[in-house]
């Protein structure tokens, strides 16, 4: 079994480089949250920071940006946001997906007890397919008034995806898969992704195989979300789940998202929202971003570091409730971080020189 994203190598005295894109809104700060909590750490990871200018009417940034994360092989974003109007260019998100050909997102929404919800006891995935589907951005308007957009689905990608479900579910201790789709509608695109799936099932007979219908699915996720253990699906309907989950279990402030491809990974806030409206502040919720910086210590190894990073983040959540007005808190993001400092300080920091 070929390994998932390759790891780079540190650098002299075990350091890594990776490249940080803090993108709009509560991105800047959110960047600069983990940035002070590495440095008080010690966290052995320097950043290559590069901004993307939302109203750059070409694509160099963005190219330097992806060139940047082919040469770290990590990297870290918030959302980026695309107000240029002109021609080529893209969603610079999407973009940065295909570019580095990060075929799967993974979110992993785990109940913090205590934080104010719509359901408790929730642990599941989403793995979703991160680079095809409606996501092809092709579309375009063939005669006046008549607009088409293509949806690709591959066997090629929803093999490499479903294969990595299963992988994913099987090195992780769980038990059962489930192929979100409508392949009852869209029975040659939809029924590719659902029939690749099933067939890939097979190889993992220990790994329970079943398959639900979008729609069903959103109800059930509301209804009974405990039900499901992993999700498999396309692009639009993953984006769509990976928000319902996370409304269930405490807003987009909290959960981590992870990309993956054969070489890169990159690591970021599970429902990619801008926060534009928040932002500058000083009440965004620090910790979807401050979790995915941990997503990002255990992928390079540090996981020494990741651990005492994410003990801090539970007790400041779970022990102190430290919560931000997205959760009915009153605290404000620093308050957040300097918890979060304060834990570390207090000794988790096994590794720390006494
Ligand atoms: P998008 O970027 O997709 O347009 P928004 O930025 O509007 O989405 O985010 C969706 C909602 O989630 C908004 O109400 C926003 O305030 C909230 N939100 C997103 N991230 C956070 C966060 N880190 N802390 C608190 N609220 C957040
Ligand atoms: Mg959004």
């Amino acid at each position: 079994q070929k390994r998932i994203a390759a790891i780079p190598k540190a650098q002299y005295g075990g350091r890594h480089t990776v490249t940080m894109l803090p993108g709009g809104g509560i991105g800047l700060e959110l960047s600069n949250y983990v940035r002070e909590i590495f440095r008080y750490a010690g966290v052995p990871v320097d950043f290559e920071v590069i901004d993307i200018d939302p109203n750059s009417e070409t694509n160099d940034d963005l190219d330097y940006a992806i060139t940047s994360i082919k040469r770290n092989g990590v990297a870290i974003k918030g959302n980026i946001e695309t107000k240029s109007e002109a021609t080529g260019i893209i969603s610079r998100n999407v973009a940065l997906r295909n570019e580095l050909d990060l075929f799967v997102n993974v979110l992993h929404c785990k109940s913090y007890p205590g934080v104010r919800s719509h359901h408790k006891d929730i642990d599941l995935i989403v793995v979703r397919q991160n680079t095809e589907g409606e996501y092809a951005m092709l579309e375009h308007e063939s005669v006046r008034g008549v607009v088409e957009s293509l949806k690709i689905i591959t066997v090629e990608a929803s093999e490499r995806l479903s294969r990595f479900a299963f992988e994913y579910a099987r090195k992780n201790g769980r038990k059962k898969v489930t192929t979100i789709h409508k392949a009852n509608i869209m029975k040659l695109s939809d029924g590719c992704f659902l029939e690749t799936s099933k067939r890939i099932a097979k190889e993992y007979p220990d790994i329970e195989h079943n398959n639900m219908i979008i729609d069903n699915t959103c109800m059930q996720l509301v209804a009974k979300p405990q039900q499901f253990d992993v999700l498999l699906t396309t692009n639009l309907y993953g984006s769509i789940c990976t928000n319902v989950i996370c409304g269930l279990v405490g807003g987009a402030g909290l959960y981590s998202g992870r990309n993956y491809g054969d070489h890169y990974a990159v690591f970021e806030p599970g429902t990619r929202n801008t926060g534009s409206s928040i932002a500058g502040k000083n009440i965004c919720n620090p910790f979807a971003m401050l979790n995915a910086s941990v997503d990002m210590l255990n992928h390079l190894g540090h996981t020494q570091h990741a651990n005492a990073i994410s003990t801090a983040i539970y007790e400041t959540i779970v022990k102190d409730k430290i919560h931000t007005a997205d959760l009915g808190g009153t605290a404000s993001s620093t308050d957040c971080i300097q918890n979060v400092l304060k834990h570390l300080a207090a000794g988790q920091v096994s590794w720390k020189i006494a």
